[in-house]
């Protein structure tokens, strides 16, 4: 059966950290929409003049984009095998789409990564990630401070350009307001199990780990987790 994950959680929460270990364990893609946008950004296209203003402030891309984006995304042949979706989605709308994107294919298991509020703050506006590959350390090596180098790459480490501390808020207002919702959307299905994110980042992995391993048992032998 392929794993079709969803993780969901605040800005912040340890996600990106925590998705990367599970793509590389379980061989499947880590399809991240931020990634997916910050490198049109990058790439200076059209989608990257559009999204680059509207990530700045914080602000949600739109629904009908980002739709597009994940549906074409999920047909690749390596999607087909499972994925981890990041970021996807952000919206009860989105999530409504989602489910018909996955008609026909196995159950998506949604798990979801609770932190507190200030907590959240505190990581947001003391987290770097590398200029050139996008690699988040600050998890991994919270003692790595400005100048200091992408241990993938050896990039140079900065803050992210919607990591200061107004937008951080803003970005916390949009999740609370946009993207909390999802929790109830996916909360009453025997599909959905909440963790602990304020714990040590091993720990919400092995917490993540037995998660997922009771969720896809009960999902393959068709009874509730
Ligand atoms: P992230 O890296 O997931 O925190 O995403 C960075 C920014 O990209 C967000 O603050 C949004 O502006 C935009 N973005 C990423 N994913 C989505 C999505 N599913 N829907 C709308 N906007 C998104």
């Amino acid at each position: 059966m392929a794993l079709n994950l969803i993780m969901l959680g605040p800005p912040g929460a340890g996600k990106g950290t925590q998705e990367e270990r599970f793509a590389k364990a379980k061989g499947i893609p880590k399809i991240s929409t931020g990634d997916i946008l910050r490198e049109a950004v990058h790439a200076g296209t059209e989608l990257g003049k559009r999204a680059g203003a509207i990530m700045e402030r914080g602000e949600l891309v739109s629904d009908d984009i980002m739709i597009g984006i994940v549906r074409e995304r999920l047909d690749r042949a390596d999607a087909r095998a499972g994925f981890i979706l990041d970021g996807f989605p952000r919206t009860v709308p989105q999530a409504k789409a989602l489910d018909g994107i996955m008609t026909g294919r196995d159950p998506l298991i949604v798990v979801n990564i609770d932190v507190a509020h200030d907590e959240l703050v505190r990581r947001l506006t003391t987290r770097l990630i590398c200029q050139e590959c996008g690699s988040n350390a600050a998890v991994e090596d919270a003692a790595a401070g400005l100048g200091s180098r992408c241990k993938k790459c050896g990039g140079a480490m900065v803050p992210r350009a919607d990591d200061n501390a107004a937008v951080v808020i803003e970005r916390l207002k949009t999740y609370v307001r946009d993207t909390k919702p999802l929790v109830d959307f996916y909360g009453a299905r025997p599909t959905y199990r909440s963790v602990n994110g304020a714990q040590a980042p091993n720990t919400v992995t092995a917490d993540l780990e037995a998660a997922v391993a009771a969720l896809s048992k009960a999902t393959a032998s068709g009874a509730p987790a």
